[in-house]
């Protein structure tokens, strides 16, 4: 028997609809690229989303296609969103940060057919363009006023282009499960692969991490997200804030420590979320200035694990709650928060720390298990490490043409590639990517773990641990440092920090001193690269 509820389909451009309906007057500020600070309302981010849509779909565009955004967080990225999502089309998020063959590898196995794009990347596009054979159409998130001289055709400015629109635009009839986003991993196993969101997938991710117990968000908030939307669709928030009605502040491209703080103040924000690198820089430009945070409650740190010491520094000298989160953009990209169940309600000092290093309980639409190579389900009792499992309807079931089969099994349960062990209490603790952990006499060390000891030393501004050849254990760990300016750490006094805090086999046996740690595009250590430089290394003795 059927139920008899009405047939209300989940997608996305119902949250825009909404915002404006029952938020219009809610900002949308954003740093500009041109400059100065913008402001919008989600009356205005609707307003231009429907002359979007009306727009490419007057164009020829189809539903069903890709259309890329090559951009920072602003509020017309936001717009271009929504307007690509209401004519059906697929908005798909390139990230800057790679190669420019790899985004053109990218757009070639996506068939992009458009892209929007910010004045900053107008070089880069100008490159892309010719690579990718689909590509019809370039519209650069500017006014005419600030249109660049280029050789490229059939570019328009965003704004002269908007006039074009009336925006009287019915959103297209897409069903829930249409595809709507798309974001390829960075690939640093192998090529890129695409994941593919539907209208469906987004509400559901979008709902889940409003929840109280995950991000805990509401009309009253103040959101930045720092996190950009090309970076696994800047966790969901450019979906969550419009479906609470929440004020927006869009960084643009700056996203240096004083950049950071000039919104976090002057827009009184109550709640941000970014990887640890940007909260360090942020720090930092604390500790110089003096500088303190009144308005801000909450920040997600995720992405990497985040450091005990960047925790310990927001919690007791700024008075703001960290959530550590973990996730993937297979996973849209939400996948754990860990804030506080009742049995961990009562932690405080450095007992609460130890919770918060971990990355927290799966909310609701997240299942997770650990298993063995063999796939044998191991026991959530915090120490047994494993294989990390999830499945959930904001989890990709396959990625786009079929590539990494592999990662998926029969009963729809996806690989996350880490390695992982849960307590009693469901909280989850990443303990290495799979291919990263240093597997040392048949057992396993965690890189992570002794990372985040690492940083905890005074000294020591970035660390990294790499499993190299050992005679006798298979793998040792080597600790690779960069010291923070104008320090100089010895090998013996951060080894000597270390001990004691970690079993002793666990202890890396050298220490190495660089200038500079290799990141991916997506701002991770890039461990095949250290391992690449540390290849002819050897161990003392
Ligand atoms: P990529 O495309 O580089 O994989 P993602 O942002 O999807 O980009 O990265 C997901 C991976 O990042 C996870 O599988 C995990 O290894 C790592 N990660 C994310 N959040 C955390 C965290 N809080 N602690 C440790 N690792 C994390």
């Amino acid at each position: 028997m059927l139920g008899l509820m009405q047939e209300w389909p989940l997608v996305c451009h119902k949250i825009i609809d909404f915002a404006a309906r029952q938020h219009p007057h809610r900002e949308v500020v954003s740093r500009s690229i041109e400059g100065p600070i913008t402001r919008t309302t989600y009356a205005g981010i609707h307003a231009n989303s429907k002359k979007i849509a009306q727009l490419l779909t007057r164009e020829g565009y189809k539903p069903g296609d890709r259309i890329a955004t090559l951009a920072w967080n602003t509020g017309r990225h936001l717009e271009a969103w929504f307007g690509i999502m209401g004519m059906g089309g697929v908005y798909h998020t390139l990230n800057p940060r790679l190669f420019p063959e790899q985004i053109a590898w990218i757009m070639n196995h996506a068939t992009d057919r458009a892209i929007f794009t910010d004045l900053t990347f107008m070089p880069l596009v100008e490159k892309l363009a010719p690579a990718v054979e689909s590509l019809r159409k370039v519209i650069v998130m500017t006014d005419a006023a600030h249109m660049p001289e280029t050789a490229l055709t059939n570019v328009v400015a965003y704004e002269e282009w908007l006039k074009e629109a009336d925006g009287d635009f019915e959103w297209a009839d897409v069903g829930e499960d249409a595809a709507c986003g798309m974001c390829y991993t960075s690939g640093t196993t192998g090529d890129p692969k695409g994941v593919l969101y539907s209208h469906r997938s987004n509400v559901l991710h979008a709902m889940m991490a409003c929840m109280p117990d995950a991000m805990g968000i509401g009309a009253k908030d103040v959101i930045l997200p720092v996190v950009p939307m090309f970076h696994a669709n800047a966790w969901g928030l450019g979906q969550s804030s419009p479906m609470i009605g929440a004020k927006m502040v869009m960084p643009g491209g700056k996203m240096d420590g004083q950049s950071i703080y000039e919104l976090l103040d002057t827009e009184k924000v109550t709640f941000t979320a970014a990887v640890p690198t940007v909260w360090l820089m942020l720090l930092q430009y604390l500790e110089l200035t003096g500088n303190k945070l009144p308005y801000l409650n909450k920040v997600v740190i995720g992405g990497a694990a985040c450091p005990r010491a960047i925790t310990e520094k927001f919690e007791k000298d700024y008075g703001v709650e960290v959530i550590h989160a973990w996730g993937m953009t297979e996973m849209s990209p939400l996948g754990s928060l860990c804030t506080m169940k009742p049995e961990y309600a009562d932690r405080t000092g450095d007992a609460l720390l130890d919770i918060k290093q971990k990355q927290g309980p799966a909310p609701f639409g997240v299942e997770m298990k650990i298993t063995d190579d063999d796939d044998n389900e191991l026991p959530w009792d915090g120490k047994t490490f494993g294989r990390l499992k999830v499945r959930g309807p904001a989890v990709a079931s396959s990625y786009y043409g079929g590539d990494g089969a592999d990662h998926f099994d029969s009963h729809g349960w996806f690989d996350t590639g880490d390695v992982a062990h849960i307590d009693e209490f469901g909280y989850m603790q990443i303990t290495d990517r799979s291919k990263d952990v240093i597997k040392s006499g048949g057992e396993w060390i965690s890189s992570i773990d002794l990372e985040n000891l690492a940083v905890g030393h005074p000294d020591v501004a970035e660390a990294a641990v790499i499993g190299l050849p050992h005679d006798k254990w298979g793998e040792r760990p080597l600790l690779v440092i960069v010291a923070k300016e104008g320090c100089s750490p010895s090998r013996d006094g951060v080894l000597g920090f270390m001990d004691g805090k970690v079993a002793k086999w666990w202890m890396p046996d050298d220490v190495a001193f660089v200038d500079e740690i290799p990141h991916t595009a997506t701002g991770k250590i890039k461990k095949t690269a250290l391992r690449e430089q540390f290849a002819h290394y050897r161990f003392p003795g």
